[in-house]
């Protein structure tokens, strides 16, 4: 059954994580066949000492009020729920209610995450920080924090990607960040990624790399899922009051590396009665070459030193992505959703540029929220699967950022 409300569980305060025993990894960092620790020589020992430092604050109380403290009053958390009445109307079945975490600080939920690396980095006595970004957000988001917290913030991103991103790189640039351009391969975000550890390998000893999916070796994959899971925590409080004290049928997220789909869905794992749906960006359609779809398209690899499904050709190479918004344009995924999804827990299922697109029109216009494009492709799939319930049904759609970026793509789209 699931609980009601979890206030037996939490007391006073909404967002103290809770450690849930179930998927833990394994201690070599394995979910299932996925996960694990490939990385080079060098980085075994920083990395086994990054995942104690992890399990020693994540249990801290000291570390948690300092976290919980920052989610509150840089953040501005809890983040609302919010019930999309005209929208649910307009399409005459289920409920639609949105985590709002576009009304975070930055506009999307991957500074929860950074503010947890970057706590950590200063408990380790590191002091300097470097990211990879493809769209520029979690570029953005981490020299954010490096800002807050006056640490160096060392930002590597594909030239190309520079290009198509500019506002970003500039965001980053006047918040104190240098934006260090990647010239090799496709000069996209698998070229950052591979540039950013090559660093971290060089600079072990005084540098903190802050990865900002649920990717990467153990143990990113379970502590950027902690740090997310506040996403989940907070809507398992909310919507009973929504529901006369119940919780939603489905719960939905976009799904690019996976960190605000975990962050929401993880807490509801252990309550079956609650359907949780991933949805990859399908770009031009998934028997097409232009996608993301890892989960659905892919097969199982390595990549940014994890075993999960990935974008690849027959020599292993790793493929191009395409998707219309840029924060899906991954051609990987946590290993956990791997796993989640061989486990039958999870469905995943893909929305294309243009219901996306379609999502993002009818969010704007019924209910004067602008979504990013990549939350617009759990809504596109909520769109499609609300007709087909009970008008006393619910989906809770994950609103991972607001849309203010994607405007002119949006308008330069045909
Ligand atoms: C980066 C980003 C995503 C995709 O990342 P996940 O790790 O899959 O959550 C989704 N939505 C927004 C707004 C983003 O900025």
């Amino acid at each position: 059954m699931v609980p009601q409300s979890l206030n037996h569980h939490v007391p006073q305060c909404p967002i103290i994580l809770i450690m849930h025993t179930y998927q833990q990894p394994n201690t070599d960092g394995h979910f299932g066949q996925f996960g694990g620790s490939f990385a080079s020589e060098t980085l075994s020992l920083p990395l086994r000492e990054l995942h104690l430092a992890f399990q020693k604050y994540a249990k801290s109380t000291e570390f948690l009020a300092e976290f919980h403290d920052e989610l509150v009053h840089f953040v501005g958390r809890p983040t609302p729920i919010y019930h999309a009445k005209r929208l649910s109307h307009e399409m005459g079945g289920a409920q639609i209610y949105l985590k709002r975490e576009d009304l975070n600080h930055t506009g999307a939920h991957k500074i929860n995450n950074t503010i947890g690396q970057a706590l950590l980095a200063l408990r380790m006595g590191k002091t300097r920080v470097i990211a990879e970004t493809g769209a520029g957000q979690h570029g953005v988001a981490t020299a954010t924090i490096c800002a807050r917290y006056n640490l160096p913030c060392i930002v590597y991103m594909g030239s190309e990607d520079m290009r198509r991103q500019q506002p970003n790189v500039q965001r980053m640039q006047i918040l104190g960040a240098e934006v260090v351009p990647v010239e090799s391969g496709s000069k996209t975000l698998k070229d950052a990624l591979n540039e950013a550890m090559r660093d971290w390998v060089k600079n072990v000893d005084n540098t903190f790399y802050i990865i900002g999916t649920v990717a990467g070796p153990q143990p990113y994959p379970e502590m950027v899922r902690h740090f997310q899971s506040v996403i989940g925590q907070e809507s398992m409080l909310q919507m009973p009051k929504f529901l006369s004290g119940g919780q939603p049928d489905y719960v939905l997220a976009c799904v690019g590396g996976g960190s605000n789909a975990i962050g929401i869905f993880y807490p509801y794992i252990p309550y079956p009665e609650v359907r949780l749906i991933g949805v990859e960006a399908a770009g031009k359609g998934l028997d097409t070459p232009y996608h993301a779809a890892s989960l659905q398209k892919g097969s199982v690899g390595i990549l940014h030193g994890n075993r999960t499904y990935i974008l690849q050709n027959d020599d292993g190479q790793i493929i191009d992505t395409h998707s219309i918004s840029a924060g899906l344009d991954y051609p990987g995924v946590g290993p956990e959703h791997a796993h989640l999804k061989e486990l039958g827990r999870v469905q995943y299922l893909g929305a294309t540029d243009d219901e996306a697109l379609q999502a993002f029109h009818r969010l704007c216009r019924t209910e004067g929220i602008i979504p990013a494009l990549e939350s617009s492709h759990a809504l596109a799939y909520a769109l499609k699967l609300a007709p087909t319930l009970r008008r006393d049904q619910s989906i809770l759609v994950c609103l991972s950022g607001r849309g203010d970026k994607d405007l002119a793509t949006v308008l330069s789209y045909q």
